[in-house]
C-alpha cells in the first residue's frame, strides 16, 4: 500500500511542497530503500526513524519498504522528514489511518528515544502549508513560536512521537500554539543619547538613516566608531510585519532563532576582516545564509574596512546593487535576501593618528597612500556619505550635553521617508540612496545659484562626476529631513561636507 504526506524542503530562505510517498509490501525479502535526491541526513532518517519507532513502542511487522520523495529533481537536506517518514510507516503498515495525515505538514527530527526536535526553516514551512491549504502543520515545541508566525494555520507542537499519533488518531487532545505578541525589544537598543560630543558624526548617522545611504566612519584608534555605529539599529525605521517575516524567515534557516517567534528589531552584524568570503556572502554544504543576509533589513558594519581581503570586499557588490545573493555551487544555486545599509569604519592611516591632534602619526605618504587604495573602488562608489569622528578631548566630554535621544532621531527619520515613499511611488526607486540618471535630474533640480555654488564647488575640491552625483542625492536627503521641496545652498553645502574622501587628505 502507498502511503502519501505533504512536507517541504527548504531552498534560499523558502520552502517548497514535497510529497513524502511509502509503499509497503509484506511480499519478499525485507528492505529498506530511499529514493528521490536525498543527501546525507536524510539517508540517515532510516535508523534514527527505526530506532524511535520500536523506542516509542510501535511494530511494523519487516516487510520490503520504499521511500520516494518527489519531485524527484531537487535536492532535499536536513532531518526534518524524520517526522513524516515515522508516521508514513505507520500508516503503510496499516497501523494508524492514512486519512488522519491528510490534513497536515510535518516537519521534525527525532531523536532515537522518539522526542521530536527542532528543524531549520520552521516559518517558511508553515507558510507553504498555508498557502497549500493545509489545516495546519506539526512541528517541534522549540520550533511552535515561530510557525505560529504563519497566521491561517494551526501549529502543534507533539513532545513525542507517541503524542504525535494519539493526536492525529483523535485518541488525546493538544492546544494550539498561541503566538506570542512580538515583544518591542527596543530597551535592548542603544540609546544615541549616551554618546557625548560627535555631533558631525551623529548627523551624518541621521542622513544615512534618512536616506538609507551607506556610511563610512574615518578616525583615529578609541574616537568612538563603533559605539556609533552600533546605535545605528535604533535610529532606523521600525521593522513592518512584512519585513519582520522575512528577517524571521533568514534566522529560523540559519538556526539563529533559539525558540523565539518574530524578530522585531532591525539586525546589526559585525563580520571580522579575517571572516571567509563564505561567512559573508553564504554558501558552505548544506547552503547556509552569510552575513549580508543575517543583516537583511538591518545593518552589516564593517569596522577596519581596509583590513578586509579584497575579495571579500568584491564579494559585496552584487547584494548592495540588487539587495540579494546568488550562489552557485557544483551541487546547488540559491539565492538569499541581502538589503542592508552598509557601514564601516576606518583609520585615516595605518598607524590611525594621522588626524588625532594628542598623537603623533608615524606613516609615511606612501604608506597612506597604498593603505586607502585597498578600499575596492566599486565598494566606495555605493558608500553616498564619509565622515571624520575625531577624538574627542576630556574638555569636550565634560562640557557637552547629552543630545537628542535616539527615539526623537528617529521621529524624524521615519517622516523623511515617507516623504520618500510617497515621492517614489510607481518608481522603481523607493529612497534617495536609489536615485540616478533622469529620476536624480528630475528631483534634485537646481536654482541658478545653487548650480553655480556646486560647481565651484566641484573646481575647487576637483570632484569626480560621480562624487558630484552623490552629494545631489546626500541634499535631497538632508531637504527631506528639513521638509523642504528644493535643494538650498545649506543643503547642498552640508552635503559636500559629508563627503571627506573626496578632498584626498582627510
Ligand atoms: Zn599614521
Amino acid at each position: 500500500m502507498v502511503v502519501r504526506l505533504s512536507c517541504g524542503a527548504i531552498s534560499g530562505v523558502d520552502a517548497f511542497r514535497v510529497d513524502l510517498e511509502v509503499d509497503y509490501s509484506r511480499q519478499g525479502m525485507p528492505s529498506f530503500v530511499m529514493v528521490g535526491l536525498a543527501e546525507g541526513a536524510v539517508r540517515e532518517a532510516r535508523e534514527r526513524v527505526l530506532k524511535a519507532l520500536q523506542n516509542s513502542s510501535f511494530r511494523i511487522p519487516p516487510g520490503r519498504i520504499t521511500v520516494n520523495l518527489a519531485p524527484a529533481d531537487r535536492r532535499k537536506e536536513g532531518t526534518a522528514y524524520d517526522l513524516p517518514l515515522a508516521l508514513g510507516l505507520l500508516a503503510a503498515a496499516g497501523v494508524i489511518p492514512e486519512e488522519c495525515l491528510k490534513p497536515w505538514f510535518f516537519a521534525a527530527e527525532l531523536s532515537l528515544d522518539g522526542r521530536l526536535k527542532p528543524v531549520p526553516g520552521a516559518l517558511a514551512l508553515a507558510l507553504l502549508a498555508r498557502s497549500e491549504g493545509a489545516r495546519g502543520v506539526l512541528v517541534a515545541p522549540e520550533n511552535g513560536q515561530e510557525a505560529a508566525m504563519a497566521e491561517g494555520v494551526e501549529t502543534f507542537t507533539p513532545r513525542t512521537l507517541g503524542e504525535a499519533v494519539a493526536f492525529l488518531t483523535g485518541n488525546a487532545e493538544l492546544a494550539a500554539v498561541c503566538p506570542e505578541p512580538p515583544s518591542e525589544d527596543r530597551d535592548d537598543l542603544l540609546d544615541l543619547a549616551d554618546v557625548k560630543g560627535h555631533e558631525k558624526a551623529k548627523r551624518a548617522m541621521e542622513i544615512a538613516a534618512a536616506g538609507a545611504h551607506n556610511l563610512l566612519f574615518i578616525g583615529p584608534p578609541g574616537s568612538g566608531k563603533t559605539m556609533l555605529a552600533r546605535r545605528m539599529p535604533g535610529i532606523l525605521p521600525p521593522l513592518d510585519r512584512e519585513e519582520a517575516l522575512e528577517v524571521t524567515k533568514i534566522y529560523s534557516v540559519a538556526r539563529l532563532l533559539n525558540g523565539r517567534g518574530l524578530v522585531t528589531v532591525r539586525p546589526f552584524r559585525t563580520p571580522h576582516h579575517s571572516d571567509s568570503s563564505v561567512a559573508i556572502i553564504g554558501g558552505g554544504v548544506p547552503p547556509h545564509p552569510g552575513e549580508v543576509s543575517l543583516a537583511h533589513r538591518g545593518v552589516l558594519f564593517l569596522d577596519e574596512l581596509p583590513e578586509f581581503q579584497r575579495q571579500a570586499l568584491e564579494v559585496l557588490r552584487q547584494p548592495l546593487e540588487q539587495g540579494r545573493v546568488f550562489i552557485s555551487r557544483a551541487a546547488y544555486a540559491v539565492s538569499y535576501p541581502a538589503d542592508f545599509m552598509l557601514l564601516a569604519a576606518m583609520n585615516p592611516c595605518p598607524c590611525g593618528y594621522s588626524t588625532d591632534p594628542r598623537h603623533t602619526c608615524t606613516c609615511s605618504a606612501q604608506a597612506v597612500a597604498r593603505y586607502r587604495a585597498r578600499l575596492s573602488g566599486p565598494l566606495l562608489d555605493r558608500i553616498d556619505l564619509h565622515v571624520e569622528v575625531p577624538a574627542v578631548s576630556y574638555e569636550e566630554l565634560q562640557t557637552s550635553h547629552a543630545g537628542p535621544s535616539s527615539a526623537q532621531v528617529r521621529e524624524r527619520v521615519v517622516r523623511a521617508r515617507q516623504i520618500q515613499t510617497d515621492r517614489y511611488r510607481g518608481t522603481p526607486c523607493r529612497t534617495n540612496a536609489d536615485l540616478s540618471g533622469r529620476m536624480l535630474e528630475e528631483y534634485c533640480r537646481l536654482g541658478r545659484e545653487e548650480r553655480e555654488f556646486l560647481g565651484n564647488a566641484v573646481n575647487a575640491l576637483a570632484l569626480s562626476a560621480r562624487a558630484y552625483t552623490r552629494i545631489l542625492r546626500v541634499a535631497r536627503t538632508i531637504a527631506d529631513l528639513d521638509g523642504a521641496a528644493e535643494l538650498s545652498l545649506a543643503h547642498i553645502a552640508e552635503a559636500i561636507s559629508c563627503r571627506v574622501l573626496d578632498r584626498g587628505q582627510s
